[in-house]
């Protein structure tokens, strides 16, 4: 692959100083020459403002193409409908597609029970204004029943009219090529771009993925705790690691790379420096 469909995610910060300090990661990232960026949507609506704030900072500020991520569970069609008017409005042509995750203590499903649904609402509403990206997931969805209904529900989004997909990170490369394999079986025909995510601190990388259901291998695991507070060792191990993996895929044909940058443009860019040295 030549390096030319790079994506950066980025979470909304809380206050206008993050958002000003996020263009400036931003802008350090420009080696990357990104295609877009997208920002992520909070569980249960709650930075939706914030959300639209930092796209639309990120926009005119950073001069970049970017895709808010919209989640659909506990919302409405108006609500979405509403939201969708004011992307549009504001001169989004990107949009993350998902169904996110119930929030706590929150027991109505809303209209959306999937993210097929929230694809195919966007579609009927807006026609083909929006590039939709949806998620994929290589090592399986955490609440799928099994690998193959869990591949079958991914193809109802791509039927549903996406785009293109975004994978949750992993750290296996063969996990990626596999479900890439069984996705080419059942004529999925979009581009499944692989998420990546640098390795900067092992306690919370250990807390997202027993939560997302991605895989630490044992021997990643073993190493990252032996380093216990060394912060450096960490790092430099994370970027050898996440580097290789990058490098695997490329090599494997994947056709792009999503970095979640966690706000931080110091892993991000080590990786790249290492993919072009
Ligand atoms: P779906 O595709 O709807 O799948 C969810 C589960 O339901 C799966 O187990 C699937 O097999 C099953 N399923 C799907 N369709 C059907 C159907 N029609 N019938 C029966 N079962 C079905 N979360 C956030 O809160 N905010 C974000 O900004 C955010 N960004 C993300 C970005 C990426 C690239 C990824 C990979 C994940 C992101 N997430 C985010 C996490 C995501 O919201 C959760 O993983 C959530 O649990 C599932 O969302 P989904 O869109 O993949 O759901």
């Amino acid at each position: 692959m030549t390096l030319n469909n790079i994506s950066l995610e980025f979470f909304p910060p809380k206050t206008e100083e993050g958002i000003a300090k996020l263009i400036s990661t931003e802008q350090a990232l420009t080696a990357l020459n990104p295609r877009y960026c997208s920002v992520t949507f909070g569980a249960g609506g709650t930075t939706q403002e914030r959300t639209l704030d930092t796209v639309l900072s990120l926009q005119k500020e950073a001069d970049i193409d970017c895709a808010p991520h919209l989640s659909c569970i506990g919302s409405s069609r108006e609500s979405i409908s509403n939201i969708l008017s004011t992307y549009k409005d504001a001169g989004i042509s990107r949009i993350v597609a998902l169904r996110g995750d119930m929030p706590s203590g929150m027991r109505e499903p809303g209209a959306f029970n999937f993210a097929n649904e929230l694809v195919a609402f966007i579609r009927e509403e807006t026609g083909e204004h929006f590039h939709i990206e949806v998620a994929a997931y290589p090592e399986f969805h955490p609440q799928a029943s099994n690998a193959f209904t869990d591949l079958m529900n991914f193809k109802r989004k791509v039927e549903a009219g996406a785009d293109g997909a975004i994978t949750q990170y992993f750290f296996n490369a063969d996990a990626y090529f596999s479900f890439i394999e069984s996705c080419e079986n059942l004529d999925i025909k979009v581009p499944i771009v692989p998420g990546i995510m640098p390795i900067t601190n092992y306690t919370q990388l250990a807390r997202f993925s027993d939560a997302c259901g991605a895989e630490i291998p044992r021997w990643i695991r073993q190493r990252l705790q032996s380093y216990g507070d060394d912060i450096e060792s960490i790092r430099a191990f994370g970027i050898d690691v996440i580097s290789n993996l990058c490098q695997q895929l490329i090599d494997g044909g994947a056709p792009g790379l999503h970095f979640y940058t966690m706000n931080q443009s110091a892993p991000t860019l080590a990786i790249w420096d290492n993919l072009n040295s």
